[in-house]
C-alpha cells in the first residue's frame, strides 16, 4: 500500500474516467516546503492567519502582513509556481485566542464573536489585513477569503471595506492587486440554505466542514458529548454539502472542502459523489487521496449520491461508504 501511495505522487489527480480533480493544501501560519513540494499540491486552499497573530505579542500592521504572505507565496512558488494562495482571513474567538487581545466575555463563544463577526467589529484589525493581502497579491496568484458569515449584510459590509482599502492604497501610492478573487467559508447553517443567494456576491466558497457539522448538529466540536454527536457523516451535513455544491453548480462558482474530511477516504467518495472537484487538506493526506482518486470511477458515483441523500444516519452513510471503498481498494 505504501509503495502504491509512494508511486502515484508523481502521476496524475485524474479518476479513472479522467475527471481532474484539485488538491490543495491547508496551511497555519508557516510552510514547510520540504513537504510542498514532492507532494505537488495544486495551490495553497486555506491559509489559516491566526498563528501568524497568535506568534506575534501585537497585531501585525499592513507592511507585516504583506512581508509574511509575500515570503510565503515565494516560497510556494519555488516549486509550484502559479498556483493558488487563499488567504483567509483572521478567524479568532471561541477556540482560538490571542494573548494581547481582550475578547469580550461571552456565554457560548462559539454562538458569540468570532470570525467575521469580530473582524468587522474592529475595522481598522480588519482593513489592516485586507491592505496587507492586496498588496502581497500583486505580483502572486493570492486570492482571500472571509470565515464564519452568518448573513449577506457582512459580505456587503465587508466588500465596502475592501474598496475603502483600495482608495487608501491608491492615494498612498501602494500598488495592489484591483481585482482579487474572493470567496466565503460555508459554516454556518444560513450558507447553506441560501447559498444559491450568496453565490452571486462571491467569487468561490469553501465548505469548512469542522464548523459546519458543529453548527449543523449543534454540538461544539471540542466538547465530550462531540464524541457521540459530532459527526461530519451524519446525512444531515451530507445533504448540506450537497445543496453548496449544487447551487455552486447553478450559479457557476467553484465549491472547494477545506475541512477535515476531505482528507478522510470515506469522505473523498462522498465529496466526489456530491460533485465537488476541490479538496483542501493538511499537507501529508495529499498522496494518500491522490491515489485514491486514481481508482475511483465518476460513473459508479452516481448511484452512491443517491443512496447517501436517502440515508437515515451516520452510520448507513459509512456503510455504503466503506463498501465502495472495499471493492476498489
Ligand atoms: C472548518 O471549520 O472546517 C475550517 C476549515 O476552519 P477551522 O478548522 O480553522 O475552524
Ligand atoms: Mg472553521
Amino acid at each position: 500500500k505504501m509503495k502504491e501511495i509512494e508511486e502515484s505522487i508523481d502521476k496524475e489527480t485524474v479518476t479513472l474516467d479522467g475527471e481532474r480533480v484539485y488538491l490543495h493544501l491547508n496551511i497555519g501560519g508557516r510552510l514547510d516546503i520540504t513537504q510542498v513540494s514532492r507532494k505537488r499540491p495544486d495551490g495553497i486552499g486555506l491559509l489559516r492567519t491566526e498563528l501568524i497573530y497568535m506568534d506575534a505579542v501585537e497585531f501585525p500592521n499592513e507592511e507585516k502582513q504583506k512581508k509574511i504572505y509575500e515570503n510565503i507565496a515565494r516560497e510556494f512558488e519555488e516549486s509550484q509556481p502559479n498556483k493558488p494562495i487563499v488567504i483567509r482571513t483572521l478567524d479568532i474567538g471561541a477556540d482560538k485566542k490571542l494573548s494581547y487581545y481582550k475578547m469580550v466575555d461571552e456565554e457560548n463563544p462559539s454562538l458569540g464573536c468570532r470570525g467575521m463577526r469580530l473582524t468587522l467589529a474592529d475595522k481598522n484589525l480588519f482593513k489592516n489585513q485586507i491592505k496587507g493581502i492586496l498588496r502581497a497579491a500583486t505580483h502572486h496568484n493570492i486570492k482571500m477569503m472571509y470565515p464564519m458569515i452568518t448573513n449577506l449584510k457582512e459580505i456587503i459590509e465587508a466588500k465596502d471595506l475592501v474598496e475603502e482599502c483600495k482608495k487608501e492604497l491608491l492615494i498612498e501610492g501602494k500598488e495592489f492587486k484591483e481585482n482579487i478573487e474572493v470567496g466565503m467559508m460555508v459554516e454556518v447553517p444560513s450558507n447553506v440554505m441560501l447559498a444559491d443567494i450568496f453565490a452571486d456576491y462571491v467569487d468561490f466558497f469553501s465548505i469548512g466542514t469542522n464548523d459546519l457539522t458543529q453548527y449543523i448538529l449543534a454540538t461544539d466540536r471540542y466538547s465530550p458529548i462531540a464524541e457521540k454527536l459530532y459527526d461530519c457523516y451524519d446525512p444531515a451535513v451530507i445533504r448540506a454539502i450537497n445543496m453548496v455544491s449544487s447551487a455552486g453548480l447553478r450559479k457557476n462558482k467553484k465549491v472547494s472542502v477545506c475541512g477535515e474530511m476531505a482528507g478522510e477516504n470515506q469522505a473523498v467518495i462522498a465529496l466526489l459523489s456530491l460533485g465537488i472537484r476541490d479538496l483542501s487538506m493538511a499537507p501529508a493526506y495529499i498522496p494518500k487521496v491522490r491515489n485514491l482518486i486514481r481508482k475511483i470511477e465518476l460513473s459508479e458515483l452516481k448511484e452512491i449520491k443517491i443512496k447517501l441523500l436517502k440515508s437515515k444516519d451516520s452510520q448507513e452513510v459509512k456503510n455504503i461508504l466503506n463498501e465502495y471503498l472495499e471493492i476498489i481498494e
